[in-house]
């Protein structure tokens, strides 16, 4: 890349939507190359079974229950504090998707679900802004440059989220090797996108099964006929409002929206003790109640752990948080 490659490394403008496993692997990679400004998305705490392929996190971010966007910008620091990390705990949604996209030059994906990756689709195609789709289920990963106006979108080859990968990523875990793997090549993309190297940028769906070791490519070479993002300019995913309750990949979990409640963690923790036992530190309150496991944000959003049914969920957030 040499010295004017590095510069620009340096002057660049990234947002990282998602920091599991493959989100880790991405920004550890561009802090360490240098580029200079990170913004972290992430809506997930850590947990001692995310160890096993979540590499920018330890024991002790688990044993605190730290947000993953946190933990990871604390980590990053620790190598690189040169480079400005910008933390958000917080869920894209489309209430917030000009906050917290606008003002990059590129998004990564580090997201586990399609309804994330159509709105980050929407929104990168709306403001012709590119960004690299990367996911990863088994030993199985798959990742696509999007280029607005030049390549296939996510919705020209995805018109509908594909069911496979939606259903086996509960029970199939993911090898970390496959992770890497993607976010390898992926950030290698970033890369030639940020120093200007277009024309070395692959425009091809890329599949690798790394146990197998079968791989193929699909041409992205061109946006499909009649695509309902990129040709026809209609962003269902970006306009969508009032999301229901989701059910959380990978865990017996439900996620429960309330954006326009602020929590004071010291008063609610008073309500509760009576009730189970309850921890809170500055970012996240967590409240047992057996089976439950209640974890609450600041903004009011909380992460229902020990149910996949959102009536449950909700209910448990209307006894314990507030109607
Ligand atoms: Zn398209």
């Amino acid at each position: 890349m040499g010295p004017e490659g590095q510069t620009r490394l340096a002057a660049a403008r990234v947002a990282i939507v998602g920091c599991g496993a493959t989100g880790s692997a991405l920004a550890s990679l561009l802090a360490r190359a240098g580029v200079g400004y990170l913004r972290i998305i992430d809506r997930d705490y850590v947990e001692p079974s995310n160890l096993q392929r979540q590499m920018l996190f330890d024991e002790s971010d688990a044993a605190e229950s730290l947000p993953k966007a946190i933990a990871a910008a604390r980590r990053i620091r620790g190598f690189n504090s040169q480079i400005v990390v910008e933390p958000h705990a917080t869920d894209l949604v489309p209430d917030n998707a000009a906050d917290l996209l606008g003002n990059v030059q590129l998004i990564l994906d580090g997201t586990d679900n399609f309804e994330t990756r159509y709105l980050i689709n929407d929104y990168a195609v709306s403001e012709k802004l590119p960004w690299i789709y990367a996911a990863g289920v088994g030993s199985y990963a798959v990742t696509m440059n999007v280029l607005p106006g030049e390549t296939a979108c996510l919705a020209c080859i995805f018109p509908d989220s594909p069911k496979a990968m939606v259903e086996t990523c509960d029970t199939s875990g993911i090898l970390n090797s496959a992770v890497n793997l993607v976010a390898s090549i992926a950030t290698t993309e970033a890369m030639k996108l940020i120093v200007g190297a277009r024309n070395q940028l692959r425009r091809t769906l890329l599949s690798y099964d790394v146990w197998s070791n079968e791989h193929a490519q699909v041409s992205t070479a061109r946006p499909r006929d009649g695509c309902r993002a990129c040709q026809q300019r209609d962003f269902v995913h970006l306009e969508g409002e009032g999301r229901p309750p989701i059910s959380m990949c990978g865990r017996n979990s439900v996620q429960i929206h309330e954006r326009q409640r602020p929590i004071d963690f010291d008063e609610i923790t008073r309500r509760l003790t009576p009730h189970g036992t309850v921890k809170h530190n500055e970012f996240v309150l967590k409240f047992w109640h057996d089976p439950y496991e209640l974890t609450l944000f600041p903004d009011g959003r909380a992460i229902i752990k020990g149910t996949n049914d959102p009536a449950i969920a909700r209910s448990l957030y209307a006894r314990y948080v507030g109607a």
